[in-house]
C-alpha cells in the first residue's frame, strides 16, 4: 500500500496529479503571457498611424488579451481542490475532517455543534488563524478550545463562512491544495439551495457523513437529489460512520452492512444515478471515524494508541478509512483538474487563436500593400517607357522636319543669291 502505517501521505499520492497539472498548466500561462506580450509591443511598433495597417478592433484586442492571461494566471494560483462535507447533527463531520487532517483542528463533540459552514485551509503562515465572512480582520486561535470559543462567540447565519487557515507545514492535505468545508446538520437548515448555491458549486467532492447505526434518512437523500439537481454527476461518496458502535453486535455486523451497502449503492445507482453499480462499491465505506482520529493523532506523538479507546477489529476500520482517502484523493484530483483546467486550457487555446489571427491580418494588410505598390511602380513603369518611346519618336519627327526646314531655306537662299 502507498500509504504509509500512520496514514501519512506517500509522494505518489494521487492528490499530486493536481499539483502536477496546476504547474504545468502555470508554465503554459507564462508561455502565452510571454506571446501575448511579444505580439503586442509588435503590433504597437508597426501600428504607426500613417501605415494603417492594424484595424483599432485587432490593436484593442490583444491589450485585453493581456489583462485577460494576467486573471486566468491569478486564478490559477487560488485554484485548489475541494471537498464538502454533509449530514446530520453528531453524525461525525468534524470528526472524520479532523481524521483526515490528523489533527484535532475542527471542534466536535458535545457541547458543540458547527452552527455554519467552516472551510479548512492551508496557509504558508506558522500560526492559524480564522476568518469570519463579512471581517477582514484575521484572529490568531493557538488550539482548539480557543478556536471553539472563537467559534461560538460569534454569531453567524447557517449559510454564513468561517474560515481556518491552518498551517500548511503542519498537515500534508493541505499543502497539496485541499480545502475542507464542514456544513451545519442538513436537519437543521432551513434554506439547502441557498447553501448550495453559495458553497457548493465550485466542490469538487462531496461526502455524506451517516450514521451506521440508523438507515439512510429522507432529508439525507433530499439534499443530495436537490445538489444533483444543479450540478451533474457530482462526486459523492458515502462514509457509514461509528461502525466501531456494532463492534458490540458482532453476529449481526454482516447483515447490517449488507442492508446499508445494497440501500447506499441503490441510492446513488438508481436514484441519484452518478455512478454505475461498478463505480458505487469505491463510493461508500464503513469506517470509525473517531478510531482513526485517535489513532493518528496518536501517531504524531509517536506514543501507542491506548487499546482501551479502540475496539475490537478497529484495525479493519483503519485500513477501511484509509481505502475511502485513497479512492477520495483519486476522484478530487482527477475531478479537480477537469473541472479547474479544462476551462483555462480552453480560454488559453482561444487567446492563442485569436492572437495569431490578428497577426495574420497584420501580415496579409502588409502584403496586400507591398502588392499595390508594387503594381503601382510597375505601371509608373510602362508609363514613362511609352513617353520616353514616344519623346524618342516625336524627337526623330522634329529632327526630320527641322532638317527639310533647313533644307528648304538652304534652298531658298540658294535660290535667291543665284536669282
Ligand atoms: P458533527 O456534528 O457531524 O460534526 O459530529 P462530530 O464530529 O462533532 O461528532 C459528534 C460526536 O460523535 C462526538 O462526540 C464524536 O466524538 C462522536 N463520534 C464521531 N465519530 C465517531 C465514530 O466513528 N464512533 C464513535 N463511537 N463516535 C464518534
Amino acid at each position: 500500500t502507498r500509504k504509509l502505517a500512520n496514514g501519512r501521505q506517500s509522494p505518489t499520492s494521487p492528490l499530486k496529479l493536481f499539483g502536477q497539472a496546476k504547474k504545468k498548466i502555470n508554465d503554459i500561462f507564462v508561455e502565452i503571457s510571454s506571446y501575448v506580450t511579444e505580439s503586442g509591443e509588435f503590433l504597437e511598433a508597426s501600428n504607426k498611424p500613417e501605415s494603417d495597417l492594424l484595424s483599432a478592433d485587432d490593436a484593442d484586442k490583444v491589450k485585453q488579451f493581456f489583462d485577460k492571461v494576467n486573471g486566468i494566471r491569478e486564478i490559477l494560483t487560488r485554484d485548489r481542490m475541494k471537498v464538502a462535507f454533509f449530514g446530520r447533527t453528531s453524525n461525525g463531520k468534524s470528526t472524520v475532517i479532523n481524521a483526515m487532517l490528523k489533527s484535532k483542528i475542527l471542534p466536535s463533540g458535545i457541547g458543540h455543534t458547527t452552527n455554519c459552514f467552516v472551510q479548512v485551509e492551508g496557509t504558508d503562515n506558522s500560526d492559524a488563524y480564522i476568518l469570519v465572512e463579512g471581517s477582514t480582520a484575521p484572529r490568531n486561535v493557538q488550539d482548539i478550545r480557543q478556536l471553539a470559543n472563537a467559534l461560538s462567540s460569534v454569531k453567524l447565519d447557517s449559510d454564513s463562512l468561517v474560515t481556518i487557515c491552518w498551517p500548511k507545514e503542519k498537515c500534508s492535505l493541505l499543502r497539496d491544495d485541499v480545502v475542507f468545508v464542514d456544513s451545519p446538520g442538513i436537519d437543521v437548515s432551513p434554506n439547502l439551495d441557498h447553501w448550495i448555491d453559495k458553497h457548493c458549486l465550485d466542490a469538487d467532492v462531496f461526502v455524506l457523513v451517516v450514521n451506521a447505526e440508523s438507515t439512510l434518512m429522507q432529508t439525507e437523500k433530499n439534499f443530495f437529489h436537490r445538489v444533483s439537481a444543479k450540478l451533474s454527476k457530482p462526486n459523492v461518496f458515502i462514509l457509514n460512520n461509528r461502525w466501531d458502535c456494532s463492534a458490540s453486535e458482532p453476529e449481526m455486523m454482516e447483515e447490517v452492512k449488507m442492508q446499508h451497502l445494497e440501500r447506499t449503492i441503490q441510492f446513488l445507482v438508481e436514484e441519484l444515478n452518478v455512478v454505475d453499480r461498478f463505480q458505487a462499491e469505491d463510493r461508500v465505506f464503513f469506517v470509525s471515524a473517531r478510531e482513526a482520529l485517535i489513532c493518528r493523532a496518536q501517531a504524531d506523538t509517536r506514543t501507542p494508541t491506548p487499546n482501551s479507546n479502540l475496539l475490537e477489529g478497529f484495525q479493519g476500520r483503519l485500513f477501511e478509512f484509509a481505502n475511502f482517502e485513497r479512492k477520495f484523493e483519486e476522484c478530487i484530483s482527477k475531478s479537480a483538474v477537469q473541472t479547474k483546467f479544462a476551462q483555462h486550457t480552453s480560454n488559453g487555446k482561444e487567446i492563442i487563436t485569436q492572437v495569431k489571427s490578428v497577426m495574420e491580418n497584420l501580415y496579409s494588410t502588409a502584403n496586400n500593400k507591398r502588392e499595390q505598390r508594387h503594381q503601382f511602380f510597375s505601371e509608373t513603369q510602362d508609363q514613362l517607357d511609352y513617353t520616353e518611346k514616344q519623346m524618342r519618336l516625336l524627337s526623330e519627327d522634329i529632327k526630320e522636319k527641322i532638317k527639310l526646314m533647313v533644307e528648304e531655306v538652304d534652298r531658298k537662299v540658294s535660290t535667291a543669291l543665284v536669282e
